[in-house]
Order: C-alpha cells, then structure tokens, then sequence
C-alpha cells in the first residue's frame, strides 16, 4: 500500500480504488492548507456526482464550495497531525442533495515519515440519518404535543411500568412527581383511586383493559369526589409485528362542558317565565306514560288549562301584570301536583298536566279544586284591583285509544267546551256535549 500511495499515478490509483466495494479518494497532500484530489473510484463518483477525470490533481479548493472544502480540510489536517487513521460523520452537499457520511482517513508517508497521501474510504449513511431525522423530528412532534395538550396523558409499558406522562396528568390527578418517578404503574393507580367516587369500579375496568390488548375506550365519564367530571380515553399501542407495547391514556377534565351541557339542556325543557317544563317535555312524557299505561293497564288522564279572557288582563293591566298573574298561577298549582305528574306551559296562557295513574273522577276533582284556587287569587295594578279565572277540560286514557294525541284532543275539546259554557268551570270528555245553561 504504501509503495501504491507514493509512486502510482492517478490512472493507476483509480484502477486499484475501484476495486473497492465503497466510495474511496486519495488526497495529495501538498501543504497543510493545500489538499489535492489524486483520484476518486467509481462509486464516488455515482455518489457525488464527480468525474474522476475532472477532479484528478485539483485542490479541494476548486473542486468544493468554499465551505465544504473548509469543512474537509479540518479533518484531513486532523488526519496529517495525529498520523492515524481517524473516522468521523460528514455531511456533504452534493449536486445530488445532502448526504450523510461514514468516513475513514488513512494516511500515508515517505521515507521522511511524512503524510504525503490520505486514502479515504467513504460509507454512506444517508437512509440511516434520514430514518434518525424522522425519528427526531416525531419525538419533537411528540414532546411539544405532550407539553401543550389539555389532556392528561399517560404511557404505561407492557411490563406495567411508566413510560410517559405530561405535566397535565399530574395537574388532573393531583400525583406527586415522586409517584410518576417510581414508574412504577401499580402506585400511580394507587395515587388517583382514591379520588373517584367508585373506586371499586374504576380499578376493575382500568385492569379489564390493561389485559384486553386491543380495547379502545372512547370518552367514557369518570366522577371524582371533588365534584370535577372527567372523561377517559384509552388504546393499546402495537408494535408493526403485533407485538403489545403498552397503553396510552387519555384524561380530558370536562366538567365545565358537563356543567353547560346540563345548564343547556334545562334551558331547552323549561319555560322561562314561570320555569316549568314546556311543550317539549309534556309531549315526550305523555309519549312515555301512554305507553306505560298501555302496558300494565294504568289510567292516565289529562288537563288542558286556558286563563280567561287574559287578553283584556293585558290590555287593562298591562303585560308586566300579565306575566305576574302567569307566574302567580305557576305558583298557586304547583303545590297541588305529584312528584310523578307533568305539570307543564304550552304556550302563551294555555297549560296542561298529565296525570298517570289518576281516573277521570280524581282528575276532574283536582281540576276543579285548581279552578276554585285560581279564582280566589287576586292581583293589584295601578288601574286597580283584579282576579283570574280558568277554565279546564279534563280526559282520561280510554280502552279504544289508540295514540296519546286522542286522549289529548279530547282534553282540547272538553276545554273547548268549558270556554263555550260561560268559562271559569271544568268540563271533561265524558260530560255531556253542552251541559245546562251552556252558551
Ligand atoms: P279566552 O278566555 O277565550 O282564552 O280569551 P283570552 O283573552 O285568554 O285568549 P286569547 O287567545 O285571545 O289571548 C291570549 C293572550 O295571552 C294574548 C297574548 O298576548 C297573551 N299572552 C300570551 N303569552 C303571554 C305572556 O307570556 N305574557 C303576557 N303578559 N301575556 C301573554
Ligand atoms: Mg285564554
Ligand atoms: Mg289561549
């Protein structure tokens, strides 16, 4: 080797350096500033893009930017200092792109013991810098993710130990930085169990999961004892052979969305005014307890109520006065209901209440009582003093029904009646068409 590197001219060296199986040059070492390319094989050449004939006996200086040349000649004088071999990474950017590089220096000497020639052998690492890269760049992804997501997150390894945690878990949880260090799985569990309202069913579904592999859990919702609601995520993480990894878990604190959601749905039940169930929630209940009847062959009745001529109470008395009287009335009925009944506004002055399990007979008492209590109400506005009166027509579920709708158009028309009949009065589906006295 050493006669090869001190006598062969450049012709010679490229036939010898091609016999190698990777990217191999030679460097004439001229000064140490000065570093001249002697000959390049084959495969450097299809690496970078040089041709061994152009490059032949120019300095690195010409033949590479200003900065890869720089960047070389630190290692070849590396190599001419220390005169051993030496190995470093190198990133070159070659008219093909950026590659990566495992490179090798030898030196050579003359008689005098002087480095005159580097032989360079050159493994390219590319695919394995890029798969590195990515791999960086998601654990980049990832931590970032990690720190800035509202969720709690968890990675317990297959062998129950911790994996990975963010700094939100800790915060929804409330676990000592001492317990996560432990990685030990059993002790985080232990730390938060106390903590849920059913902590019996809590830690037999977190062990049902840990051993059924490939079980996801999508937003199941977790009670704590503080009162705050979470809702939990979970997946078993694979391997790309199948194998188990772990499980990942996700705590997501959603007790103000739960507070809305609640806070919502009551405003879409309730009547504003007089805050009782509206239409909405009378129709649906009626659907339920008709079906029910029907079932275990219960009465259910229903009252249909319409203040009277609460048009002129308007008028008169104005509409601040109107809605009082609505209210007062809300108030005067409410204490003579069921926990069971429905006692709900329809709409403007017209209310209903379904009565389960109540006969025509108990239905039209209470209906009457209602009416008897309404017209003893009464109200002061600044044109004077006034009453309320109502009417209510009554019904109640019978054998050839064969929709809710029927039992409630009866009621309609037992008020319907009632109105006719000189109001104020109580007038129910099995009363004669037009009793005594009706207009
Ligand atoms: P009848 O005895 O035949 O039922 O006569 P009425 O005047 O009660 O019936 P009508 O349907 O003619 O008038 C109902 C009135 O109720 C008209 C409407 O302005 C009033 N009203 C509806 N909702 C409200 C409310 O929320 N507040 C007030 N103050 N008035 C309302
Ligand atoms: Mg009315
Ligand atoms: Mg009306």
């Amino acid at each position: 080797m050493k006669e090869i590197s001190v006598n062969r001219d450049p012709a010679e060296l490229r036939q010898m350096l091609d016999f190698l199986g990777i990217a191999a040059f030679v460097i004439d070492v001229v000064s140490p500033d000065e570093y001249r390319l002697a000959a390049i094989n084959a495969r450097h050449e299809k690496h970078s893009g040089m041709k061994h004939d152009e490059v032949a006996g120019r300095s690195v200086d010409d033949v590479l930017s200003p900065a890869m040349a720089a960047r070389v000649k630190v290692s070849y004088r590396r190599c001419v200092k220390s005169k051993t071999a030496i190995d470093y990474q190198e990133t070159l950017d070659l008219p093909i792109g950026r590659t990566y590089w495992l490179t090798t220096l030898v030196p050579f000497f003359d008689e005098a013991g002087t480095v005159t020639r580097l032989l360079g052998t050159a493994y390219e690492i590319s695919d394995q810098m890029h798969l590195e890269l990515e791999a960086r760049y998601q654990s980049t992804v990832m931590s970032a993710y990690l720190d800035e997501s509202t969720d709690g997150i968890l990675v317990v390894g297959s062998n129950n130990r911790i994996k990975t945690w963010n700094r939100r878990f800790l915060e929804i949880w409330n676990i000592p930085q001492a317990v996560m260090d432990s990685r030990d799985g059993d002790a985080a569990l232990q730390a938060v169990v106390e903590q849920v309202r059913q902590p019996d069913s809590f830690v037999r579904r977190i062990r049902e999961l840990y051993s059924s592999l490939g079980e996801e859990e999508q937003g199941v919702r977790i009670e704590m004892r503080d009162g705050r609601v979470l809702e939990r995520y979970s997946r078993g993480l694979h391997g790309p052979d199948g194998s188990y990894w772990g499980r990942i878990w996700f705590y997501r604190d959603v007790t103000e969305l739960q507070r809305m959601t609640e806070r919502l749905v009551h405003l879409s039940q309730t009547d504003p005014l007089t805050g009782i169930p509206n239409r909405r929630v009378l129709m649906q209940q009626l659907e339920e307890e008709y079906g029910r009847a029907r079932r275990y062959g219960h009465s259910l009745s229903v009252l249909m109520l319409d203040l009277d001529h609460f048009k002129q109470i308007n008028d008169c008395h104005g509409h601040a006065s109107g809605d009082l009287v609505l209210m007062e009335f809300v108030m005067v009925i409410s204490p003579e209901i069921r926990a069971s009944d429905c006692f709900a506004r329809m709409g403007g002055e017209e209310f209903a209440i379904l009565l389960p399990q109540s006969s025509l007979t108990s239905a039209r008492r209470l209906a009457e009582r209602l009416c008897r209590h309404v017209a003893g109400l009464s109200f002061t506005s600044q044109q004077g003093q006034f009453g309320v009166t109502v009417s209510i027509g009554v019904a109640t579920l019978e054998d050839n029904d064969t929709s809710p709708e029927q039992l409630l158009s009866r009621a309609d028309q037992g008020l319907y009646v009632a109105k006719a009949s000189g109001r104020n009065r109580v007038h129910t589906s099995r009363d004669a068409a037009r009793p005594e006295g009706a207009a």
